[in-house]
């Protein structure tokens, strides 16, 4: 019996993992489920699925969930102590890391510390953190299951044990797929003018509004080259980028001796959760087999830099190396912060990540500090560019 702790169990990657373990009551136990402030659908949760204890991040949502389960056994936790407090405890084996941007990176990190199985969702927190995180993996035997549905197939498609370790002998690239977004067909001039409802309107995927952002920039797949980098300790020149607007292959590892292996399947994280959950073992996640004869045709193509800037931006800071992770990763989280809220055009938020990276000093990541310095720096100078604009207009 597996005991698991999710962090971001209202989200989406934390309610697809929900939807798998209440297929499998006989192998998963669930130990805690975090969120930050919704509280009701907490409560929903802990209804049907009785964790043993609850952490809301923000405290006045935990008090609010603690009056609610007046009377239930279920401890409620909040603060970052208390996530972490639920990803080191002995009983945890498994933690699903799906909180949302660089706040998931202390709790990701602590399980990380503390030898569990991680289930990563959570990509910001390795590309912000890159070597640290991966020795830190190596040093307390933690166990690093991608769940991300790219680096998910290419764990699927390299030999036993690729993640952290040096890159599989006789491979010859790595071929990272994208759909390519709601805007891979609209005209350039009107990107301009797109709102976030239509930048949440992802045509394959059903995702949290950051990622889904990310996704219409494609600034997620220059999240994912880093990610990938990361994991399967390659370099960017090794990870090609490729536009597959079926979301049916999810990534591809073609080796020296011309063999191109693919991992292919309906778009739906329940299977890259499920694999990762019950590796090395298969279970059942609930998702329809792939049809190949419905889905009938499979495109690839070239990704266009003109349409997705944040292609080249991702690639300038893996080879400027240190912090540059982090600053793209913190200027990207606020820019698209701001574009969910209106604040900024669709089109700023390259900009303005570009703007950012060339007024911010890349040091070496030698400790967690240089990285949570690096991260708020490049907040506050996004902010305050922002701010210079809006007095400028
Ligand atoms: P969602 O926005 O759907 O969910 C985010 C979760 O994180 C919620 O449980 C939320 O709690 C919690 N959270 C948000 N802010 C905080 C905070 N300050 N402190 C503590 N918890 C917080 O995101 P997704 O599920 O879409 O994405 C989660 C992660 O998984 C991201 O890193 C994303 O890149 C990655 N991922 C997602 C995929 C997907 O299909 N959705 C695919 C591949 C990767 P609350 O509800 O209270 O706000
Ligand atoms: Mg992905």
């Amino acid at each position: 019996m597996r005991q698991v702790t999710i962090l971001g169990a209202t989200g989406s990657i934390g309610q697809s993992t929900l939807d798998i373990i209440a297929l499998h009551p006989d192998r998963f136990e669930l130990y805690a489920l975090t969120a930050n402030t919704s509280h009701q659908e907490m409560l929903r949760l802990c209804t049907r699925f009785k964790p043993k204890l609850v952490v809301m991040r923000d405290l006045e949502s935990s008090k609010l969930l603690k009056r609610s389960l007046k009377g239930s056994t279920i401890k409620v936790l909040s603060g970052e102590e208390g996530l972490v407090q639920v990803v080191v405890a002995d009983e945890v084996d498994t933690v699903v890391a799906a909180i949302v941007g660089a706040v998931g990176l202390i709790p990701t990190l602590a399980a990380v510390k503390a030898g569990k199985r991680i289930l990563l969702a959570n990509k910001e927190s390795l590309v912000m953190t890159g070597a640290l995180f991966i020795d830190a993996v190596k040093q307390h035997a933690a166990e690093l299951l991608p769940v991300d549905s790219e680096h998910n197939a290419i764990f699927q498609c390299l030999p036993k044990g690729s993640v952290g370790q040096d890159a599989a002998q006789g491979l010859n690239k790595i071929i990272l797929t994208g759909s390519g977004g709601p805007f891979r067909d609209t005209d350039l001039a009107e990107l301009d003018n797109v709102t976030p409802e239509q930048a949440c309107n992802h045509p394959n995927w059903d995702m949290g509004p950051k990622i889904s952002v990310d996704s219409a920039t494609m600034m997620n797949k220059g999240l994912e080259m880093i990610e990938a980098c990361w994991l399967f300790s390659v370099d960017e020149a090794d990870v090609d980028i490729v536009l597959h607007r079926q979301s049916i292959v999810h990534s591809m590892v073609s080796y020296k001796d011309g063999s191109v292996i693919a991992q292919m399947g309906n778009p739906d994280m329940r299977t890259p959760i499920a694999n990762a959950l019950a590796w090395p073992e298969r279970i059942a996640s609930g998702v329809e087999p792939l049809n190949l004869l419905q889905v009938s045709q499979l495109d690839f193509t070239l990704a266009d830099s003109a349409r997705f800037p944040c292609l080249e931006l991702a690639r300038a800071a893996w080879h400027l190396g240190g912090t540059a992770m982090a600053v793209l990763n913190a200027a990207n989280e606020v820019a698209v912060e701001l574009f969910l809220k209106r604040e900024i055009k669709f089109t700023d938020i390259a900009l303005l990540i570009g703007k950012v990276m060339e007024k911010t000093e890349v040091v070496a990541v030698t400790d967690l500090d240089s990285v949570l310095n690096a991260d708020a720096a490049a907040r506050r100078i996004l902010h305050e560019l922002v701010r210079q604009r809006a007095r400028s207009l």
